[in-house]
């Protein structure tokens, strides 16, 4: 079968390969890969910055955001109603657990040992081929009426849990959030937008983007601001004028989610979720900022992967995205590529969001 790879550490060195059918153990399923969803975690990888190989293995099959088809059951898989079936759509879960409290407890998303294993990108195979396999435990079933867009359903869990992570935060008061401010425009960004306006709040938007962008049009047809970069981020609190009570930043540049702390509103939270390799630098009041949380009770969190329940919660979203704009979430996915023009959605890709069809 074929299957895209990358010598781990090594930049440039993505390729297509032809490797052996995986085959399957009693307790897995055989998946026959539809669509795989591209990332800037995949862009990294194969620029060299992180990833590693399965041990035994030099190279690494790349993809975390999966959409498939059950192809084959394995001898153990129960054969009771609850379990997977031939031809059961599914989305895999992107970690394995390690060995700490939170991962023996079904949270690997909150690993503080470092054991665990992330599919197509640290110590596991992912899923840019033909077929894989994996455990039931870490396929999330899909209905029929989201195949179209299922392949969003990872990136979506990360916003899933940002979010729910915030609201049982503010459970500490009677939190009635009103305004959102939504940072960056990539898909991650793009998602948390779609599912704050879905929540009823007030979503503005800050990013790159120029007015003609595509995405911009699109999530202003929702009636969410757009406040271009051209602006000074510290005059958002000014042009957005109320109390913003939740900020999901979504960027990737450390400054950005260093100077959205000066705009949580009272009571209000900052949810980070770029992950930034480099080490840059930056002079801020730290009085002011240490002053302003304190008066204003205000909450800044980090967040990582997802649990299976903000899967299983971004279904759900997208059931209702769907069922009220039935084109909304395939306009994500801008640019669809067969597997041979791999190198099209990995290196300086440009379009909302790439995705490689199986
Ligand atoms: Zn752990």
């Amino acid at each position: 079968m074929k299957a895209i790879v990358v010598t781990p550490g090594i930049a440039y060195s993505t390729r297509i390969i032809d490797i052996k059918r995986p085959e399957i153990r009693s307790n897995e399923v055989l998946v026959k890969t539809i669509r795989v969803g591209i990332d800037g975690t995949d862009s990294e990888i194969c620029l060299g910055y992180y990833g590693a190989a399965p041990s035994g293995d030099n190279f690494l099959i790349l993809g975390h955001e999966a959409l498939g088809q059950v192809l084959e059951v394995g001898n153990n898989i129960s054969k009771k109603s609850q379990s997977l079936k031939i031809d059961d759509l599914v989305v895999p879960l992107v970690r394995k657990p390690g060995d700490c409290y939170y991962c023996l407890n079904g949270a690997p998303d909150m690993c503080i040992g470092g054991k665990y294993k992330e599919r197509g990108i640290k110590g596991l195979h992912g899923f840019m081929s033909e077929f894989f396999t994996e455990d039931p435990n870490y396929l999330i079933r899909i209905p029929k009426e989201i195949e179209s867009v299922a392949v969003l359903l990872e990136p979506l869990s990360v916003v899933e849990k940002g979010i729910r992570q915030a609201w049982d935060i503010e459970k500490r008061i009677f939190w009635q959030p009103k305004i959102a401010l939504v940072l960056g425009l990539g898909p991650v960004g793009f998602l948390a937008s779609i599912v704050l306006n879905l929540l009823k709040l007030k979503v503005f938007v800050y990013s790159l983007e120029k007015e003609s962008d595509p995405r911009v049009k699109i999530i202003k047809e929702l009636g969410i601001e757009y406040i271009s970069a051209d602006t000074d981020i510290f005059k958002l609190s000014s042009i957005i004028k109320g109390n913003i009570d939740f900020i999901f930043e979504a960027t990737g540049n450390s400054s950005v989610a260093l100077k959205s702390m000066s705009l949580i509103g009272k009571n209000g939270v900052l949810c980070l979720t770029g992950v930034t390799g480099g080490n840059k630098k930056l002079t801020i009041c730290a009085d002011c900022l240490n002053l302003d949380l304190v008066l204003g009770n205000k909450i800044i969190f980090g967040t990582v992967n997802a649990n299976k329940i903000d899967f299983e919660e971004g279904i759900k979203h997208m059931k209702i995205i769907n069922q009220n704009n039935p084109s909304l979430l395939e306009k994500i996915i801008s640019h669809r590529f067969t597997p041979n023009e791999f190198k099209q959605g990995l290196e300086n890709f440009q379009g909302i969001k790439a995705v490689i069809e199986f």
